[in-house]
């Protein structure tokens, strides 16, 4: 299989062969935008230490080690870790053995996993941040701060191999977003922040059909969890992300505003084993206050224009599984 979905631009090719997939797509963007265009701005995250410069490293522990995990637990252990600054600092945390990182951050992780590659992540980017002194954390707090370009914070992010190994940079994505919801950076070029597309958000987009199978033989494969090889997975976020530029510019909204908005209502109204669609939303995954403003009645804010109401296999499509080896993308 050598393309599974298109976004409205990618999907040029089968609109060549006089389908009208990427129309389709295009109309669901500004659709689905549309119903978010009066959202209120969502209020800033709150953050992980009252420290800034401590705030700054418990944001990019957190992320490094954020893949496959519940986002929620992991930030509430290293929040309460980084309230001893003793204990939470970076020459210390590049030393920890995996026994005292059992410890201290194991309740961040599903009980079964061994952590191994987990702490190898964690005291490499604490190494990164520390004694090496890659990303001088200094320099960022609550300062302007250039994104894009050359030396800009996503090329220096390059240098931390946490950050690096995704072709896609999805945790640079999520972290750069991270530090400005917290208001721990003031961005320069604020149009710059890129969308960071994760399984939640590629399933909300399958299933709003924003995002589309070209092929029905991929549509079908898409129904249950079906593992895809990571160029297709890349392929795939690759037309999320363009989608979601889509539907920004229809909800007149920056891009970090509807990632965030929208990963919340993927995880939480619009679950892998079945979309909560006339509601509530999963009380285990909170929404904010944005989302609950949307939320008429407490349905989800796209139950009116889904889709799913009318075509009810869009409600059992799933995200593509990525196989193991590559799961801390
Ligand atoms: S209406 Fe249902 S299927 Fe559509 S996005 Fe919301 S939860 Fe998902």
């Amino acid at each position: 299989m050598d393309v599974i979905c298109d976004s409205p631009r990618h999907n040029i090719r089968a609109a060549r062969r006089g389908k009208s997939e990427w129309l389709v797509a295009a109309l669901r963007c500004y659709e689905l935008g549309l119903e978010l265009r009066d959202a209120p701005s969502p209020e800033p995250t709150p953050r992980l230490s009252d420290d800034p410069t401590r705030a700054v490293l418990a944001e990019v522990l957190a992320t490094a080690v954020c893949h496959s995990t519940n986002w929620d637990r992991l930030r509430d252990v290293i929040r309460r870790a980084a309230a001893d600054p003793e204990r939470f600092n970076a020459a210390r945390l590049a030393t920890l053995d995996v026994g005292a990182f059992r410890e201290e951050f194991g309740a961040g992780f599903a009980p079964a996993e061994s952590l191994l590659a987990r702490h190898r992540v964690f005291t490499e980017t604490a190494s990164l941040m520390g004694t090496r002194r890659v990303l001088d954390v200094a320099s960022l707090v609550e300062r302007p701060v250039r994104l894009g370009g050359r030396a800009g914070l996503y090329d220096r992010l390059r240098a931390i191999p946490a950050f690096a190994r995704d072709p896609e940079a999805k945790k640079a994505r999520i972290l750069v977003q991270e530090l400005c919801r917290t208001r721990l950076i003031a961005p320069t070029d604020p149009e710059h922040v890129r969308p960071a597309i994760e399984y939640h958000l590629i399933r909300l987009y399958l299933r709003t059909q924003r995002v589309t199978p070209v092929r029905m033989a991929d549509d079908s494969r898409l129904l249950a969890a079906t593992t895809f090889r990571a160029p297709v997975i890349m392929r795939i976020r690759r037309a999320v992300e363009e989608a979601m530029y889509f539907t920004a510019s229809a909800a007149e909204m920056p891009i970090c505003d509807l990632n965030h908005i929208e990963w919340q209502i993927a995880r939480s109204f619009c679950e892998r084993h079945g979309p909560r669609c006339d509601g509530p939303p999963q009380p285990s995954k909170p929404c904010d206050s944005t989302v609950l403003a949307l939320a008429v009645d407490l349905r989800c804010p796209f139950a009116d224009v889904c889709g799913v109401a009318s075509n009810s296999r869009l409600a059992g499509m799933v995200e593509p599984q990525l196989s193991r080896k590559y799961d801390f993308y």
